[in-house]
């Protein structure tokens, strides 16, 4: 029986890509859970790089989507907020955007070069670009930055790929039965999100959250919190991988430090 059976302590739900209003107080958002918080633009990242909830790490974005946040994008301001910051997201390549192409290639490959000198958790979006975006990271060494695909839908020939070339998986509810995770992807490559939107409430995030552990679970053959505990414990790994222990909130140092010694 592995070890986090024995106790009867219930780890925080993890949820590795969602987004809030960055107009939200601290008090509207005491329920969500542990949560990585994906910016869309360097003036929204601004916004939040500051705010301190104990469970909530803010990331610094430049949305694929977003063409005033690409046409804005520039490097030193980037750079400035990445090192303030634990992650970096939401970025990215899409081409169904109107941003053209070439101006998202530009900052994403501006971002890279960032990351790979100050190492982050990377959260990456590549709706219809999972090519291109694997194109990328190859033609990269990225050192100790990892990236995540966030909401990934490539192939399964492009999922070994990325694999190979160290990249993480945050799996959508959406996405969560396509065998390429259970069959591609290791398990220690697994992390959750819910991708919830400005709109939604942010106290629902730990029952999406516990939704995606659900039909994770099921492709794995692991219970909801054998699939949580292997969550934090990937999260862990990152964390671990870029060094970043320090800039994690409260909470999220705190279940490390129990998740990597086994205690709970
Ligand atoms: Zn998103």
């Amino acid at each position: 029986m592995p070890s986090e059976e024995k106790s009867n302590e219930k780890l925080p739900s993890l949820d590795c890509h969602a987004h809030f209003e960055p107009t939200l107080s601290a008090s509207e958002l005491v329920d969500t859970g542990a949560v990585l918080a994906m910016t869309l633009s360097l003036a929204e990242s601004t916004l939040v790089v500051d705010r301190n909830e104990p469970h909530i790490t803010w990331g610094v974005g430049c949305y694929p989507r977003n063409l005033e946040a690409q046409q804005a994008f520039d490097k030193e301001h980037f750079y400035d907020l990445v090192e303030r910051s634990a992650i970096v997201g939401e970025v990215g390549l899409d081409t169904n955007s109107r941003v053209p192409l070439e101006l998202q290639r530009q900052n994403f490959r501006q971002i890279l070069e960032i990351v790979t000198e100050i190492p982050r958790l990377i959260s990456i979006h590549s709706y219809r670009a999972t090519e291109l975006v694997i194109k990328e990271l190859r033609q990269k060494n990225l050192n100790n930055a990892i990236p995540v695909l966030h909401w990934w839908t490539g192939s399964a020939d492009l999922t070994q790929e990325a694999v190979t070339l160290g990249c993480y998986f945050s799996i959508h509810s959406a996405v969560a039965r396509h065998s390429k995770f259970r069959t591609r992807v290791p398990p220690e490559r697994i992390l959750i999100e819910s991708d919830h939107g400005y709109r939604d409430p942010p106290s629902a995030i730990p029952c999406r959250i516990e939704w995606v552990e659900h039909l994770v679970g099921q492709q794995l053959k692991l219970n909801i919190k054998q699939v949580r505990h292997l969550v934090w414990r990937n999260l862990g790994s990152i964390v671990q991988k870029t060094d970043t222990r320090e800039l994690f909130p409260k909470i999220f140092t705190n279940v490390l430090k129990k998740v990597s010694r086994n205690i709970v």
